[in-house]
């Protein structure tokens, strides 16, 4: 009943001359399925039940962190944001590279994909040959670029600098058929995490390039990022209005305007606007500076996974308002450490029980390091002890593909469930029956 299908261990560090080229060196084991759970079903085939949280905790009473991923709630987010966004939903793969959720996301109707390694668009042309890749990573190795323009027939690049751009034109043979997409720079604006502090192009350098790249560009496309869990739907507008003047700066045509991602999901205490608000304030701002010719990207990550997952944990001690559980900031948690995010979370005791009032607690991770500490506040059950399990939500984005084997921390199972996710994030929610 307790024994789950093993997909791999471990890779164990290997020297570099033994490491074989363009092959991918894992650090962390890959999730394992959890066999004996029920598989989620599609709600026409009636009975048995399809498989929730509770049910997966009670029959397999993991004593490693178990992965319940909710494919009807990723496709539904997808299925969602598509319908609301006037243009190609390109869906940033970093966020959440596990084939299950890449499989929900393409049930849902995402068939373009932002990939930022020579990995992520092997791994996407391996699952889905149909599928848009976008290399939307502005600084290439000249091996990955070769490796996607020649044998994964990728054609979209992004840059934010000369030297870049001759790159490219160099390792795709100066092929004339590049979609060829300039990456702005952004001042900080109203996200939690600020994503211009590395890549993007000044305004005046952005406009150089527009123009140094037309004359190589089958399509020529202007992108930002205004930062991830932007809860400020005019930080769009206002980052619109900067591309909008770059564009006549420019002074030549271009086609494509991405508007990155950066869309913002629900955390406790965090209520985003809902995604109508983001889509208003960017079809306005795309009207208002005469841009409504271009095609419109967009590059969702956090947004369509960040409810699709969730991390049960268990108990192995409790020392005051502290619990000790058995994934950390090592593991699928990173975001609760020093980040400081906020999760949803909620007790599960197959035995019943968990009705008194809930308090708050700390967490402290598995691994033997004290900075493996989790603030939160997260709100239990005052009688919370060891031996008890406790979903964590909204782990979908940024979670699972952070985990690292650190102290030997690596195990963790995965199980599809039909439940809801922990929150709900608004705009998101209606279509969460599609799949
Ligand atoms: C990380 C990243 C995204 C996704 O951002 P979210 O905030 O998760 O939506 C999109 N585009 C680029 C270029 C990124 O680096």
């Amino acid at each position: 009943m307790t024994e789950y299908r093993f997909r791999g261990a471990v890779a164990p560090l290997r020297r570099a001359e033994n490491v074989a080229p363009l092959r991918r060196a894992e650090n962390a084991a890959p999730l394992r399925r959890a066999e004996n759970a029920a598989p989620l079903l599609r709600a026409a085939d009636a009975a048995p039940a399809p498989a929730t949280v509770d049910g997966a905790v009670a029959a397999l009473r993991p004593e490693m962190p178990l992965h319940c991923l909710r494919p009807a709630t990723v496709a539904g987010a997808a299925a969602a944001f598509r319908a609301a966004f006037p243009g190609d939903v390109l869906y940033a793969v970093k966020c959440n590279p596990e084939p299950a959720v890449l499989r929900a996301l393409w049930r849902g109707g995402v068939r373009h994909f932002d990939c930022a390694s020579a990995g992520e668009v092997r791994l996407v042309r391996t699952m889905f040959p149909e599928a848009e890749i976008h290399f939307m990573h502005p600084v290439k190795a000249r091996g990955a670029i070769r490796e996607a323009f020649g044998r994964h027939g990728v054609r979209d690049f992004v840059l934010d600098s000369a030297e870049e751009l001759a790159k490219l034109r160099e390792e795709t043979g100066g092929a004339a058929d590049l979609g060829l997409v300039v990456r702005l720079a952004l001042p900080k604006g109203g996200a939690v995490y600020d994503l211009s502090g590395k890549f993007g192009a000044t305004e005046e350098a952005a406009a150089a390039l527009l123009r140094a790249a037309r004359p190589h560009a089958g399509q020529l496309g202007l992108s930002f990022h205004v930062g991830s869990q932007c809860l400020d739907p005019a930080a769009y507008a206002r980052a619109i209005a900067r591309a909008a003047a770059v564009i006549r700066a420019a002074g030549v045509v271009v086609d494509i305007l991405d508007v990155g991602g950066g869309f913002p999901v629900s955390y406790p205490e965090v209520t985003p606007p809902p995604l109508r608000d983001f889509m208003a304030a960017i079809a306005d701002a795309v009207a208002e500076h005469g841009l409504g010719h271009m095609t419109l990207w967009a590059e969702p990550g956090r947004a369509l996974v960040a409810g699709g997952t969730s991390v049960v944990v268990q108990v192995q001690h409790r020392r005051g308002d502290a619990l000790f559980v058995n994934d950390g900031v090592y593991g699928a948690l990173s975001d609760a450490g020093a980040p400081g995010f906020r999760f949803p979370v909620r007790l599960v005791r197959p035995g019943g029980g968990g009705a008194a009032p809930v308090v708050p607690f700390t967490f402290f991770g598995p691994s033997c390091d004290s900075a493996d500490r989790m603030e939160g506040p997260f709100l239990l059950p005052a009688d919370v002890g060891e031996g008890d399990w406790i979903e964590v939500g909204q782990l979908g984005a940024y979670g699972a593909c952070l985990r690292t084997a650190f102290n030997g921390f690596d195990q963790a199972a995965l199980v599809e469930v039909a439940d809801p996710p922990l929150l709900a994030t608004p705009g998101y929610a209606a279509l969460a029956a599609v799949a």
